[in-house]
């Protein structure tokens, strides 16, 4: 993955930037809007039926 900051390329798993020391590691704030969307949806499903 690139850093957003400085544009050097670090590998996949790091969770800071080697050039400039940025965190680029996985958003926990990511995964929680993505369970949030699963919930969403079974919420609309059950409306439906
Ligand atoms: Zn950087």
């Amino acid at each position: 993955m690139f850093c957003p900051k400085c544009g050097e390329e670090n590998p996949n798993n790091a969770e800071f930037c080697a050039a400039c020391g940025a965190n680029i590691g996985r958003s926990s704030e990511m995964i929680e809007s993505s369970n949030k969307d699963i919930q969403d949806t079974e919420t609309s499903g059950s409306i439906i039926d």
